[in-house]
């Protein structure tokens, strides 16, 4: 079988640099490997909306923005086909079934929907919608019988939750129709979930603690210098710990060799880097001096390539709806095929 690729984000930002880590640079990978059928890069509208149904702004806005950033970075639009979530009417229809299958307490045992009913702050009224965007998750890898979804590790009790839709219906319906998605994890443990700029466990549109793949030189130089390292690191010579060190792990992410030679040539590689942090000695000022030339590398060719790409925005809506066009044929197709298995596909009945 050849793989069938699906992946997106919410619209409900700007893209960070957990994201370039935690799935974009993995995206990029996969589309230059070319060993898939089809790519699907979907921006996640419909689910944005379940937390964010009074604040249309954000979430039409942001559709630009999050399309911006996949083009910057190199996704490119002959290998992938983009769409978005709200202009496929069929995975409503596809997320309805499906929530037969789903009992309350299920969804109510989500590690990453918990987390996220706490972080907002939604108590006992918890908006329906919101409980049930892993369904939804679910309709958006089903209906395009997609296979590989690469993402980060908040993902993965989504992908869980479609294996066992995907079980429970093939079961109940007696029918091998869908198939069992399996996740793509970065190669790299630090970019399962790159932390905030202010140490806390997830960066996240949401949590305000991000730097923006498009955030400006002199903002990136700002957010970098104000990070949290080790709290009892005061003195240049008092030893420092890198574990949980935000620079540490943000250089655990983005260093190679290459740039010691370039910015740091008195050591040859991070493993030298730590273990003079570590004995005492070297000061944050370096560290995160090195750590902002490294971003700013990084960066600064994907920014130029963003503001390139911004003055032209009815292009990139025409990229939009055309592979909007094109996945909602796919998604009419398989829906058919879901009623079928399920025998509410009543006016096959009178065919000959
Ligand atoms: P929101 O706060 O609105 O949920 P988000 O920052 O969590 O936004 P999403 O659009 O929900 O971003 O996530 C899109 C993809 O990016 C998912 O695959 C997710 O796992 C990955 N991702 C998001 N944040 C990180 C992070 N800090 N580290 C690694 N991967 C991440
Ligand atoms: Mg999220």
């Amino acid at each position: 079988m050849k793989n069938i690729i699906l992946t997106g984000d919410r619209p409900t930002g700007k893209l960070h640099i957990g994201h370039f880590v935690g799935s974009l640079r993995s995206r990029i990978k996969l589309q230059n490997e070319g060993n898939y059928e089809k790519f699907y890069v979907m921006i996640a509208d419909a689910q944005a909306l379940t937390d964010n149904f009074d604040n249309i702004d954000k979430v039409k806005n942001n559709i630009l923005e999050v399309a911006l950033d996949y083009l910057a970075c190199g996704l490119d639009p002959n290998k992938v086909t983009f769409f978005i979530q709200s202009e496929i009417s069929e995975l409503t229809e596809f997320t309805f079934y499906y929530m037969n299958l789903v009992t309350l307490s299920r969804l109510q045992r989500n590690p990453t929907v918990k987390t996220e009913i706490n972080q907002k702050e939604f108590g006992k009224s918890i908006p329906t919608g919101f409980l049930c965007y892993p369904i939804s998750q679910a309709a958006d890898i089903t209906a395009f019988n997609a296979n590989l979804i690469p993402v980060g590790d908040d993902q993965l009790p989504m992908i869980e939750q479609t294996r066992e839709i995907v079980r429970s219906f093939n079961s109940v319906y007696k029918c091998d129709l869908l198939v069992e998605p399996k996740e793509i994890l970065p190669e790299n443990k630090t970019c399962f979930r790159l932390p905030g700029t202010d140490g806390k466990a997830k960066m996240s549109k949401s949590l305000g603690n991000c730097i923006y793949i498009s955030d400006e030189e002199s903002v990136l130089k700002q957010k970098v210098y104000s990070m949290y390292t080790d709290p009892n690191h005061i003195k240049v010579s008092d030893p420092g710990n890198v574990e949980g060190n935000v620079v540490f792990i943000y250089l655990d992410a983005f260093c190679e060799d290459k740039y010691f030679e370039k910015y740091l040539p008195e050591y040859k590689n991070l493993d030298e880097l730590k273990a003079h942090y570590t004995r005492g000695g070297l000061g944050d000022m370096k560290i995160k001096n090195f750590l902002f030339n490294i971003l700013n590398d990084v960066l600064t060719p994907i920014r130029e390539r963003r503001k390139e790409l911004a003055k032209e925005p009815e292009k990139i809506f025409e990229i939009l709806f055309k592979g909007s066009d094109e996945a909602k044929v796919v998604a009419k197709t398989n829906l058919l095929k879901l009623k079928k298995a399920i025998g509410i596909d009543y006016r096959s009945y009178f065919k000959k």
